[in-house]
């Protein structure tokens, strides 16, 4: 496979760009493949060489590179109108209108441009509301790249986890482990007067997949109601994706009091939304006193490409295509691995999937009990104490071999992958069983 225009384009880029990327996660090794087009669930990149791209912009292509046509048509519509105006116009209300009519505890929007931008004002209306500086996350959680939430640790002993984040910030913010009720319930014990919300993934999709083990976000709603503090849901890399339209809080059947939104909301454009009770929503100003704003919140063009991608998936078998396709990798994978590497756990559900590359697996467990459709946390299967719990169990897999070793091998192979263990992938309605195909037979051969 020749390399050379994607090397020549990384080695201009490292002059003019820091890193040669925009976002730190593009910087896959040995280099990025630079792409040079879309085509169906395929990329083409600088040199030519087509592969099968599971990274999927990291979330937000829920139709792969070809957008259906009703989409095109209200793009194009929407940008030949002007692009934007700074003054209210009736799509947002629209897209809103689709939103709180899908989602079950979202009853009002506020548009934003990013998933960053969304837990950053999500985070600001829950210490309004409550009149309280603490936030609790996940350790291995991801929020964006924002000061309340870039923080690891314990509580008592948190620090940022990135330089240029003040010691202060990381004081509000407490970190625990996903999937632990007992440290989410010390935590309260703890600091239930000072912390305004509980701010999760419903899905750690940004740590490996790690599905919640039965009964945890309960757990957490629960906590959140006697110690009167806000559940915020981050459904950024879920909304729309898992659950459907009703996002993972319908699948999981657990209720937020907000959520937010970013990735397919936006249709393939920069959106980010924050949604929920509209007795806490009304907080932000101008009804409230919570400020928030943006030039470019509610842009008519991505909220013309983020309505019309949702309704097609209203009306159309997206989900279902998805869903299989998904299902059908995790199950070939989950058979490769049985194979090759059976101390490797096959993760996701629905349209995600990845393969942790964990250490260790059951001794003389009777395998074929396992859940073949990737890891949902069974407490009968074999492989359950294995199984990834938390980000940690994640960080402590093989990942230099993931990422020095078997993506690069893939990649050669024509099958793009994210960029490191702790990304999902993600399946388009764009991608065909012959996709899957020809993936499973990379699989066979890098891992
Ligand atoms: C991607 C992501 C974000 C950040 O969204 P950006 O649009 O990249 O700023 C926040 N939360 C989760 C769960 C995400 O997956």
């Amino acid at each position: 496979m020749n390399n050379d225009r994607s090397r020549a384009l990384y080695d201009r880029a490292l002059s003019v760009l820091p890193g040669g990327v925009n976002s730190s996660v593009r910087a896959t090794l040995p280099h990025p493949v630079f792409v040079d087009h879309g085509d169906g669930g395929h990329v083409i990149d600088a040199d030519g060489n087509r592969y099968v791209d599971w990274v999927m912009g990291y979330g937000p292509l829920l139709y792969g590179h070809d957008v259906p046509e009703p989409v095109t048509a209200a793009i194009q519509s929407a940008a030949a109108d002007g692009p934007m105006y700074g003054v209210p116009t009736e799509i947002e209300v629209e897209h809103a209108e689709f939103i709180a009519r899908h989602v079950p505890s979202v009853e009002q929007v506020r548009f934003v441009n990013s998933g960053t931008e969304a837990t950053v004002s999500a985070v600001r209306l829950a210490r309004g509301h409550t009149g309280r500086d603490k936030i609790v996350v996940m350790q291995g959680g991801y929020h964006g790249a924002q000061e309340s939430t870039l923080v690891e640790g314990e509580p008592g002993a948190q620090v940022p986890s990135t330089a240029g984040v003040p010691e202060e910030f990381a004081e509000h913010t407490l970190p625990v482990p996903f999937n632990d009720p007992d440290a989410a319930r010390e935590v309260f014990d703890d600091h239930g007067d000072d912390i305004a919300a509980v701010l999760v993934e419903p899905i750690l999709a940004n740590s490996g997949i790690v599905m919640p083990v039965d009964g945890y976000h309960e757990t957490l709603r629960e906590l959140c109601d006697e110690h009167g503090s806000l559940l915020v849901f981050d459904e950024v890399i879920t909304g729309f994706r898992v659950g459907g339209l009703g996002c993972a809080q319908g699948k999981l059947g657990v209720t937020p009091d907000l959520t937010t939104f970013g990735k397919i909301v936006g249709g393939g454009f920069p959106v980010g939304a924050i949604g929920g009770r509209a007795d806490v929503m009304e907080g932000f100003t101008p009804a409230g006193d919570v400020f928030q704003a943006g030039t470019f919140s509610g842009h008519p063009v991505a909220m013309a490409a983020g309505k019309a991608y949702l309704e097609y998936a209203a009306e159309h078998d997206v989900y279902e295509h998805v869903n299989e396709l998904g299902r059908r990798l995790r199950e070939g994978i989950t058979d490769i691995c049985a194979e090759q590497a059976p101390t490797y756990t096959v993760v996701g559900t629905d349209s995600l999937f990845k393969t942790v590359f964990t250490r260790e697996g059951p001794i003389g467990g009777d395998l074929e009990t396992c859940c073949p459709a990737g890891c949902t946390q069974d407490p009968d299967c074999p492989r359950y104490d294995y199984c990834p719990k938390t980000g940690a169990d994640v960080a402590r897999a093989e990942t230099d071999r993931w990422e020095r070793v078997f993506r690069q091998e893939m990649t050669d192979q024509g099958i793009l992958l994210t960029g490191n263990q702790f990304e999902s992938q993600f399946v388009s309605y764009a991608h065909t069983e012959a996709d899957v195909e020809e993936t499973l037979e990379a699989y066979k051969h890098a891992l």
